[in-house]
């Protein structure tokens, strides 16, 4: 039996420094593909860090458990026809991999943005904080982020709107067969 292309489930797993715009975009996303009609879940870091992985720190180990229960869970949703959306900082290459050959349908999206753009940003406070060393294992100024090698869409927050970012990951998306193009779903 063939499936329909709106019943393939997928992992859109945006990865990328604190501030990069994950949510932002993420959240962006789920509008669009609630609107053409998809079942969606958004699991956020920020989120799951106060339930899912409640208690778990920034260690490299504790960052794995988080990433590796997040892949868990968005599996289940994804072989369930559900488009997944993973907003989640996931610095290290090796588990966004080991999650991604789990899932199998998994679009890895590097939010990729300058760290000066970051600091300028600054949405939490916490760069500058950062760099006055008062944060321990703060990704991008005191702790590794490794970049996707990859990854099936990069969008660069600095130089571009949100509304282009969300749209290269909607034609990257099409492109791969697991969203119907606005045309094939109004034929
Ligand atoms: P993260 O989830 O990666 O920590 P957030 O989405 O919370 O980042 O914050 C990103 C910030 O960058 C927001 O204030 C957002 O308005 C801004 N921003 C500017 N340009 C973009 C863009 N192209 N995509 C996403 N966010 C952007």
């Amino acid at each position: 039996m063939t499936q329909l292309v709106e019943d393939q489930g997928v992992t859109i797993w945006l990865t990328g420094l604190s501030g990069a715009g994950k949510s932002t975009i993420a959240n962006a996303l789920v509008e669009e593909l609630q609107e053409r009609g998809r079942k969606v879940e958004l699991l956020d870091g920020d989120i799951v860090r106060t339930n899912l992985s409640k208690g778990l720190g920034f260690s490299k180990e504790d960052r794995d458990t988080n990433i590796r229960r997040i892949g868990f869970v968005s599996n289940l949703l994804t072989r369930n026809g559900v488009a997944s959306i993973v907003a989640a900082i996931s610095p290290y290459r090796d588990v966004r991999d080991e999650v991604r050959a789990h899932i199998g349908s998994f679009v890895e999206v590097y939010v990729q943005c300058p760290l000066d753009e970051l600091v300028r940003r600054d949405v939490k406070g916490l760069y500058e904080k950062a760099l006055r060393g008062e944060i321990e294992n703060f990704t991008g100024v005191s702790d590794p982020y490794e970049a996707p090698v990859n990854p099936e869409v990069v969008v660069d927050t600095e130089s571009e709107t949100v509304e282009e970012s969300v749209e290269k990951v909607l034609s990257a998306l099409e492109e791969l067969g697991y969203l119907n193009t606005v045309k094939e779903r109004v034929a």
